[in-house]
């Protein structure tokens, strides 16, 4: 049986991963209507994925004789200066969520919850994951724009 404060708190994230899932998927549009298809498929992967973490919490609940909510969504921003802006908010998002996790599970050694911290242990393996992810891409555009800006640099240095 999950403990009442467990429960909230578990719902609560249930909320903060739904929340998750529309940052992305407002993302995948966005990329989709600057052109950047690639990106676009790749948000839309990663909204699908954060709905699926808001329904393994919600099932872990039931399972453990407790119900789950779904409770109010903040709104999400809808756009962004660049991909690259855009890229460093995914990422400092996704150290935010890995926060909330850990608070999580701290709380579930506190209650001596061993169910409950199996279960975060492997959200947690996703956090580096999902940190790792967010943060390679975000150096390959920054790299890319260090190549642009040096072609540029060329370009224009060539003038006689
Ligand atoms: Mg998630």
């Amino acid at each position: 049986m999950i403990s009442k404060s467990l429960e909230r708190a578990i719902n609560a994230q249930i909320a903060t991963e739904i929340w998750s899932a529309n940052i992305y998927l407002a993302m995948s549009f966005y990329c989709d209507k600057e052109g950047y298809e690639g990106f676009a498929q790749w948000m839309k992967k990663q909204s699908q994925e954060e709905m699926e973490h808001a329904s393994l919490m919600a099932a872990f609940i039931i399972k453990r004789g407790g119900t789950a909510e779904v409770g109010s969504i903040q709104a999400v921003e809808q756009t962004w200066d660049s991909p690259l802006s855009m890229f460093e908010v995914a990422y400092s998002h996704e150290c935010f969520i890995s926060k909330k996790i850990d608070e999580l599970l701290e709380m579930a050694i506190e209650e001596k919850d061993y169910a409950a911290q199996d279960f975060f242990w492997s959200f947690v393996r996703e956090q580096v994951e999902e940190e790792d992810q967010a943060s390679h891409i975000l150096d390959r555009i920054k790299k890319m724009g260090d190549t642009a800006l040096f072609n540029l640099d060329q370009q224009y240095g060539a003038r006689q």
